[in-house]
């Protein structure tokens, strides 16, 4: 049985799922703080059988230790995190609390159990600024300019030393790149509880006319229009490299670090002519100034992941925005006439 924290997130779920169509047991660990039980069940139904559900917080040892006792957890995949940057920098001791020390939590109550292999949600954001793109597995960690990317490259730091000092451990430290776009059947995707942060879910809220305007954040980037770049990648793919590091690990131990990207990246305006292409919708866009923290380029070396794990990114930009139009318009109701707007995307 494999322990997802975070299960009912965007990423865990999609995880979750992946790993009950291979035929695992799948145990979800879940206080649904930025979550809900709805997601759960979706998951059974797309599925077609249900996981475990325990609703308990990374930071409650206590908790831990039950499902340990309780349940034959063979490994962890632990997604469970705070993510939103601006809050981080506005409250960075939650971000420190959960993020780092409900890692250690977690790692101190699996090494009590005896479960030692471990897959963790990291991100690219640990790159910092990197001068090199594409970037490697080998470039150098940067310093990431807000609590959450300095959250995500501690507990990095914590799982490398805990690694080094103990050689029954085999963790596999994902750094995502973007991850967009939903499950294929519409039936999960990304909920914002908040105002989102990043650019598609905010998208997809100015296209369903949820809000009026999508804020361009800086179009003087050394970059060809003018736009930030980034590597966006099918939250689908993203779910079959846990599967492919989960497969590594059961043979090697020590610490894998590998990038999920695609390797290609894309301007802020060439995502929104895409998804303008894609779905017929028109994205009404406002230039600023640029975001305090962004950086002009960021793209993977995917190399490491297709070398070792076999994984390569398997959907392209237009996939990823229809795919994420579909939940959107499935789950968020808004904009009319909504059946021509899926009959398109069902068209292709
Ligand atoms: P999400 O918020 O949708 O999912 C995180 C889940 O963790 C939620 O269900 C939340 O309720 C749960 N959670 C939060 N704190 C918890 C705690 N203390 N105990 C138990 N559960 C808790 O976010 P996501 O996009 O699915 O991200 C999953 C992981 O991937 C996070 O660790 C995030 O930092 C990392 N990540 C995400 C992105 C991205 O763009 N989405 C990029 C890089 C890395
Ligand atoms: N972005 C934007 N408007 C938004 C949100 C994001 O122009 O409302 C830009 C941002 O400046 C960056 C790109 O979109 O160039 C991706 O931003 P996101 O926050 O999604 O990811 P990250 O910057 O964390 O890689």
């Amino acid at each position: 049985m494999i322990l997802v924290t975070g299960g009912a997130g965007y990423i865990g779920a999609h995880v979750a799922v992946e790993l009950m169509n291979r035929g695992d047991a799948v145990l979800i660990l879940d206080n649904l703080c930025n979550s809900s039980r709805t997601t759960v069940q979706r998951i059974a139904k797309v599925v077609g059988r249900e996981p475990g559900f325990i609703h308990a917080d990374v930071r409650n040892r206590r908790a831990l230790d039950n499902v340990f006792k309780e349940y034959p957890i063979e490994a962890v995949v632990h997604c469970a995190g705070l993510k939103a940057v601006g809050e981080s920098v506005r409250e960075p001791l939650r971000y420190f609390e959960t993020n780092v020390s409900g890692s250690v939590t977690l790692c101190q109550a699996m090494a009590d159990a005896g479960v030692f292999k471990l897959v963790f949600s990291s991100s690219a954001t640990v790159y910092g600024d990197c001068a090199q793109m594409p970037i490697a597995e080998t470039c150098p960690t940067g310093q990431p300019t807000n609590p959450y990317g300095q959250s995500k490259l501690m507990a990095e730091h914590v799982m490398r030393s805990m690694a080094a000092s103990d050689g029954r451990w085999s963790v596999g430290l994902l750094r995502y790149f973007n991850p967009i776009g939903a499950h294929f059947s519409g039936q999960l995707g990304e909920t914002p509880t908040q105002t989102p942060n990043n650019l598609l879910p905010y998208l997809l809220q100015v296209a369903n006319r949820e809000r009026d305007v999508l804020r361009i954040f800086g179009s003087d980037y050394p970059t060809p229009d003018g736009t930030g770049i980034r590597d966006y990648v099918h939250v689908m793919d993203l779910a079959e490299g846990h599967l492919r590091a989960m497969e590594f690990l059961r043979e090697q131990t020590g610490v894998h670090i590998w990038n999920l990207g695609t390797g290609r990246g894309y301007s802020v305006l060439e995502v929104v002519s895409a998804f303008e292409r894609v779905t017929g919708v028109t994205v009404p866009l406002a230039f600023e100034p640029r975001r305090p923290g962004d950086i002009a380029r960021c793209w993977a070396d995917p190399g490491k992941a297709a070398g070792q794990l076999g994984w390569t990114a398997r959907h392209g930009l237009e996939r990823m925005l229809q795919d994420a139009w579909r939940w959107q318009c499935l789950n968020f109701p808004r904009i009319e006439p909504r059946e021509v707007v899926l009959r398109s995307i069902e068209q292709g």
